[in-house]
Order: structure tokens, then C-alpha cells, then sequence
């Protein structure tokens, strides 16, 4: 089942990912509020 990251700031849904998914240092530009978003997922 795949799972929304969430914007910290706002809110809004940034992506979609698998739970076994793992990401860091990966930045997402938030189109809602502008500000610059580090996707940190089951970061080891
Ligand atoms: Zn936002």
C-alpha cells in the first residue's frame, strides 16, 4: 500500500511511496508554500 509524504509546513501531499521505500537528501520544491522539502523516509 503506498503512502503519502507530507508536506511538514502546509500540509500538502508531496509524493506517493511503497513502504519499503528509503530516501534522503532527495528535496522537493512544495508548490503550496514554497518551501524546499528534504523526502527523509526510513532513513537507516
Ligand atoms: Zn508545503
Amino acid at each position: 500500500m503506498k503512502k503519502w509524504f507530507i508536506c511538514p509546513y502546509c500540509k500538502k501531499k508531496l509524493v506517493k511511496y511503497e513502504k519499503d521505500a528509503i530516501s534522503k537528501s532527495v528535496f522537493l520544491l512544495c508548490k503550496k508554500c514554497g518551501k524546499e522539502i528534504e523526502i527523509k523516509i526510513n532513513k537507516e
